[in-house]
C-alpha cells in the first residue's frame, strides 16, 4: 500500500482527520470541530458535546498561552523572567506546570530542563535571527541554568540571579491536560485534541473504534507521511522532533532540543521520540528529555521508571518501541522497527 493511502481515518500533525466521520453511531451530542492558531502551531480539536464546550476549549489553551508566553510583557512568565526579587508567588496553573515539569527534571536528572532559555535565546531559536552562538558565550551562560537553584514550595518560587524559564517543552503537554480535565469533567466520551501534533486522545471516535494517531516520518517534507499509527484512548500522544525547528549553516543542521551540559543541540542518534502516557505535560516533557538522553540510556529510564510508553526513530531510519505497544502500534509496511522489551 502506498503511504499517502494510508491517512484515511488517521489523525496526524497538522491534518484533522477528515474520513473518520460515519453517521448513525448512537451519538447524543453534536459533532464539533475547531481550529485556531496559538502557541505558535494549529490547533485541531473535535468531540462530541455542545458548541460551548468547544469554545472553552479555545479559551483554555488561550488563557495558558497568555500565561507562559516569553515575549508578552503582560504574561506570567514574562514577570517571572523579569523579576526584580528573587522570591515570586504564581498562579495556581503556573505552579502546577512547573511543579510537575521539575519532577521530570530531577528523573531524568536535567535532560528536560525548564531554565535553558538564555541558551535557546543565544541560538535565536526564540527569534528570527537563528545563528550558532560562539562557545565563550555558552560558557558563560551555562552556569545561569542550573535547575537545581530553582526552588518551589507550593506557589512560591524562589530563583537565582540571572536565570530564565522557558515553557516550551511542556506548554502543550499541559494544555492538553487542562483540557482533558475539563472534558472529564462534563462528560464528554469522545474527543481528540491536537495540539500541532501533540495529541491528547477521550474515549473512542465516533465509530466507536479507539482514536487511530499517525506517527510522522521524520524525513518526509512534507510533513503528512508517517511510519506507523498507534491505537490509542484516554492518553497524551507526544512527539519531540528535531525535523520540528531548525536552521542549516555551513552545511550543518541545528535543532532546537538543547542538551544543557553542552548548550549545544542534543545529538543522540535520535530524530523523534514519541512518548505515551495519561500526563500530557509527562509526555512532552519525557518526550524532550528522552531525545536529549539518546536510545540507550532512555531506554533504560522506561525500564527503570516505566509508566509510560515510548516510540523512538533513530538516524540510521530504525525505530524502537516499547513492549506495552505491541498490541495497538502498527509501524508502517516496510519500517525497520525493533520492541524494546524489560
Ligand atoms: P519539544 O518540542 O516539546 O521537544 O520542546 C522543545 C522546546 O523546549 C524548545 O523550543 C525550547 O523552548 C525548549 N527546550 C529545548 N531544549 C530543552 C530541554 N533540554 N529542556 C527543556 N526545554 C527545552
Ligand atoms: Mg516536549
Amino acid at each position: 500500500m502506498k503511504k499517502n493511502h494510508m491517512h484515511r481515518g488517521i489523525v496526524l500533525a497538522g491534518m484533522i482527520s477528515l474520513f473518520l466521520f460515519v453517521s448513525g453511531c448512537g451519538f447524543m451530542q453534536a459533532y464539533q470541530e475547531i481550529q485556531f492558531f496559538a502557541m505558535d502551531t494549529l490547533m485541531q480539536v473535535e468531540l462530541s458535546g455542545k458548541k460551548s464546550d468547544i469554545e472553552q476549549i479555545r479559551k483554555i489553551v488561550e488563557d495558558l498561552e497568555d500565561d507562559v508566553s516569553v515575549t508578552d510583557v503582560q504574561s506570567e512568565l514574562y514577570q517571572i523572567n523579569h523579576r526584580t526579587v528573587s522570591a515570586i508567588e504564581l498562579s495556581k496553573p503556573i505552579a502546577r506546570l512547573l511543579n510537575e515539569e521539575l519532577a521530570i527534571t530531577e528523573t531524568t536528572n536535567g535532560a528536560l530542563n525548564p531554565a535553558l532559555y538564555p541558551i535557546s535565546c543565544a541560538w535565536g531559536f526564540t527569534t528570527d535571527h537563528k545563528r550558532v552562538p560562539s562557545a565563550e558565550e555558552l560558557a558563560a551562560l551555562l552556569p545561569k541554568t542550573d535547575w537545581r537553584q530553582i526552588q518551589l514550595s507550593n506557589q512560591n518560587l524562589t530563583l537565582p540571579d540571572g536565570m530564565e524559564l522557558d515553557f516550551g517543552a511542556t506548554a502543550k503537554g499541559f494544555a492538553s491536560d487542562l483540557c482533558a480535565d475539563y472534558l472529564r469533567e462534563q462528560g464528554i466520551k469522545h474527543a481528540l485534541l491536537n495540539f500541532g501534533g501533540n495529541t491528547y486522545t477521550i474515549g473512542t471516535n465516533k465509530k466507536g473504534e479507539y482514536w487511530k494517531i499517525g506517527i510522522r516520518d521524520p524525513w518526509d517534507e512534507t510533513a503528512q507521511g508517517m511510519i506507523g499509527v498507534l491505537e490509542s484512548t484516554n492518553e497524551a500522544v507526544i512527539t519531540s522532533g528535531s525535523y520540528e525547528r531548525y536552521f542549516e549553516q555551513d552545511g550543518v543542521r541545528y535543532h532546537h532540543i538543547m542538551d544543557g551540559t553542552t548548550g549545544l543541540p542534543a545529538r543522540t542518534g535520535l530524530v523523534s521520540v514519541t512518548i505515551v502516557c495519561e500526563s500530557g505535560v509527562k509526555a512532552d516533557g519525557l518526550s524532550t528529555a528522552l531525545f536529549v538522553m539518546g536510545l540507550d540510556q532512555a531506554s533504560n529510564y522506561w525500564r527503570q521508571y516505566k509508566g509510560f510508553e515510548a516510540i523512538f526513530v533513530t538516524e540510521d531510519g530504525k525505530q524502537y518501541y516499547t513492549e506495552g505497544l505491541e498490541n495497538r502500534y502498527h509501524p508502517t509496511q516496510g519500517q525497520k522497527a525493533e520492541v524494546i522489551r524489560l
